[in-house]
């Protein structure tokens, strides 16, 4: 992959153009997304540099998008509200990512916080995810591949994690990786159609959780490859 994206590349045109991402923006706004830190993250992150340039005209309509090895880059709406569920808790600085996938949330969350470590079990897809991240100059993230199952104990405690695929109960680990007053945002469900978005805040020994919405996410799998 490229060393780096021309300032043509990242502003796109046409149905990549700033115009076609504040459409986008405008439509979170409308579904109910008021962070406005969120928004304008959202608004910056060339979504359509995340996706093959085939389907690059289509990364700005509020839809999930195929990126290879059988999983999508999320739905505009779900990264956005999953992000702005995880700046719930104040002072978020270290955040967890499971499922780096093509590294767009990893990017959004770059823009709101002070490091990001992000892990994806798919060898390929973290590869492609850190040289997009490179060409970008995103230089707050780190893309590691590796179950997350285990989470990522080097860079635990985090103020906050974030799963974008579902396993059907929260790995135990992520718990114990969690800071005090640090919240966990993950969809839970396993292969269903659907699943619930839970954000979790762990305070002490106390767990609390709370439902945000129905999502569809692919399914958390075990092991690397
Ligand atoms: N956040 C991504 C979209 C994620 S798709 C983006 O912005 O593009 C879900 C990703 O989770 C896939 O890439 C999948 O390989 C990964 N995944 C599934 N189970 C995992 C696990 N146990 N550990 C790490 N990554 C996992």
């Amino acid at each position: 992959m490229r060393r780096g994206y021309s300032e043509a590349q990242i502003r796109g045109i046409g149905m990549t153009s700033q115009r076609t991402r504040d459409r986008l923006v405008d439509r979170l706004r409308e579904k109910g997304i008021n962070d406005m830190r969120v928004l304008d993250a959202m608004r910056t992150v060339p979504r359509h540099l995340f996706v093959d340039e085939a389907i690059a005209t289509r990364a700005y309509e509020d839809t999930a998008l195929p990126i290879g090895h059988g999983q999508t880059i999320s739905q505009p709406y779900v990264v956005a509200r999953m992000t702005e569920a995880l700046l719930y808790s104040p002072d978020v600085e270290q955040v967890l990512e499971i499922g780096s996938g093509s590294g767009y949330q990893a990017a959004v969350l770059s823009r709101l916080v002070r490091r990001v470590v992000s892990v994806e079990r798919i060898s390929a897809l973290a590869e492609q995810a850190r040289a997009r991240l490179r060409a970008l100059h995103c230089r707050n993230v780190e893309i590691v591949h590796a179950d997350g199952e285990w989470g990522w104990t080097q860079g635990a405690p985090y103020d906050a994690i974030m799963v974008t695929a579902a396993p059907d109960h929260v790995p135990k680990q992520l718990l114990s990786q969690l800071g005090d007053g640090g919240t966990l945002v993950i969809p839970v469900g396993g292969r269903g159609d659907t699943q619930r978005l839970l954000r979790i805040v762990r305070d002490g020994d106390e767990i609390t959780q709370d439902e945000l919405d129905l999502v569809s996410f692919v399914p958390f799998l075990q092991g690397c490859v």
